[in-house]
């Protein structure tokens, strides 16, 4: 039951309010006692002291002899709760108030003691009934001669009740507030919890063939319907993952039946009957060419797993990407070649990056390999470079076939293909741009694609500047304030 957050939430509601109606509690008793207490003494007190200075007083026609007169006198009332004796200077008990009758106050050594140094004292005492008496001993001092000594007593009876009374209460009200309060912090913690609740049953039905179950949100934005909300989102994410996945191994599946159905034909018909030694070479040359894409295939999935899991890492330096775009074009031109493609270049002198050569050649002789596959013979297709306004801008334009405006999204996802048999004669797997795509922002970059049909389209990649070499600036102090450069 502990491990239920309701009833820990419940337990820790009712310890505070707990700790907190008991202090109070206690507060208000002490608080009510001692003042309830307090009155009772300056009450007996100012009764011994009329007493007292109507005894001194030697134009008083009132004397001890009828202390009952002297009250009502002076205070309007016959003192028929108080008990009143007044002692001689030696403690001998003279006269008493008639309540009193055949009983005596008791008089304490400490009393007279304090009495003879003319100071009042206050006790308490159980001498009298049941309920305790609060009495006052002052002494009477005339001409600085202690002449009588007054004692004034009261029952505590009714400061005795009225603080049972408020016990009494206390003991009932207090618990009843516990348990009402602990009732109503049960229902409403039950109340706050019960999505939550929800969102565990969900989770639990989910699996990873399941992924379509949704919370159903509140219309509330409380943080419960934010947990609900934060949660469906990752079922969505979770469910594309998963999608992802299994579109993908079903792809690269595909991808592989292909080259090896044709494999296993050549093969097959290679071994029907005994040839001659030109056709073994003819089909041998064939399988080669499908093992060759094979290759290819496992390759780029290879690399496409290994950059997922973050285990490609960029062999970063200073390159100058006027001359790689060089050495790119020189070679594309022997690619084009084949096709009568022109091929024509433009670029920026001196342009650095901060980045992985062999990434970045990588990245280039995709998009130029791509350029030449999509575009008729005797196309024409160009390579720029150039700094725009704090970026590199690197373009790929062919004149060739074009990409459609509904397929543009799509090209850098793995394994599409506008055109699936015109992409695999012409060698292509659908990984190239997902590759390129991967490279660029791993340079901190951004690969974008316009394209007409018919017309011819246009890779533009946007890298981030390098710093300038402060080898080649001997007046910069370092290159380590604020690369620009991101993995
Ligand atoms: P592939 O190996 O099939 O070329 P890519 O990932 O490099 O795979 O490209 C994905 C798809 O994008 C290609 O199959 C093709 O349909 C389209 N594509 C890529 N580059 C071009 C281009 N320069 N012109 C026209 N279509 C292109």
């Amino acid at each position: 039951m502990l491990g239920n957050i309701r009833f820990k939430l419940t337990l820790w509601y009712i310890i505070i309010l707990g700790i907190i109606l008991t202090s109070f509690s206690a507060f208000l008793y002490f608080t009510l006692s001692r003042s309830l207490h307090k009155g009772i003494d300056v009450k007996i007190k100012s009764i011994a002291e009329v007493i007292g200075s109507s005894s001194t007083n030697p134009y008083s026609h009132y004397s001890f002899s009828n202390i009952d007169r002297v009250l009502e006198e002076s205070f309007g009332w016959k003192p028929v709760t108080k008990f009143i004796q007044v002692l001689d200077e030696s403690g001998r008990i003279g006269r008493k108030s008639d309540n009193l009758q055949r009983f005596q106050l008791p008089v304490t050594i400490r009393a007279l003691k304090n009495a003879s140094q003319g100071k009042a004292t206050f006790e308490t005492t159980k001498a009298m009934g049941k309920y305790p008496l609060r009495m006052v001993t002052v002494p009477v001092v005339r001409r600085r001669h202690i002449i009588n000594i007054v004692q004034v007593a009261t029952s505590l009876e009714a400061v005795e009740e009225a603080l049972n009374t408020l016990l009494l209460i206390l003991w009932i009200t207090v618990p009843s507030a516990l348990v009402v309060a602990s009732l109503g912090g049960l229902f409403l913690a039950n109340k706050a919890l019960k999505p939550v609740d929800e969102i565990t049953r969900t989770a639990r039905m989910i699996t990873s063939k399941s992924l379509d179950q949704r919370i159903k949100l509140r219309k509330t934005k409380d943080e419960i319907g934010r947990l609900a909300e934060t949660f469906n989102d990752m079922i969505s994410r979770l469910g594309r993952s998963f999608k992802q996945i299994r579109q993908f191994s079903a792809d690269a599946s595909h991808e592989l039946r292909t080259p090896l159905t044709i494999l296993k034909g050549e093969i097959e018909v290679g071994l029907r009957k005994r040839r001659r030694p030109e056709e073994y070479r003819k089909i041998m040359n064939s399988n080669l060419e499908e093992v060759d894409h094979m290759t290819q295939i496992v390759d780029d999935l290879l690399f496409l797993s290994k950059a997922d899991m973050g285990e490609v890492h960029l062999q970063k330096q200073r390159i100058n990407l006027t001359q790689l775009v060089s050495e790119v074009h020189a070679q594309a031109k022997m690619i084009a070649m084949a096709k009568d493609i022109t091929i024509n270049i433009s670029k920026d002198s001196n342009v650095t990056v901060i980045g992985d050569r062999l990434k970045l050649r990588e990245l280039l002789l995709n998009l130029v390999d791509n350029g030449v596959k999509y575009t008729p013979t005797r196309g024409e297709m160009m390579i720029s470079l150039e700094r725009d306004d704090g970026r590199i801008k690197l373009r790929v334009m062919d004149s060739g076939i074009g990409i459609a405006p509904k397929d543009q999204p799509h090209i850098f996802d793995r394994f599409f293909r506008v055109d699936k048999a015109r992409s695999r004669k012409a060698g292509g797997s659908g990984l190239g741009l997902s590759i390129c795509k991967w490279i660029v922002q791993a340079h901190g970059g951004e690969i974008s694609v316009e394209s007409q049909v018919g017309k011819g389209s246009t890779f533009t990649v946007t890298l981030p500047v390098a710093l300038p070499d402060p080898k080649e600036m001997p007046e910069a102090k370092s290159i380590s304030e604020g690369p620009t450069f991101q993995n």
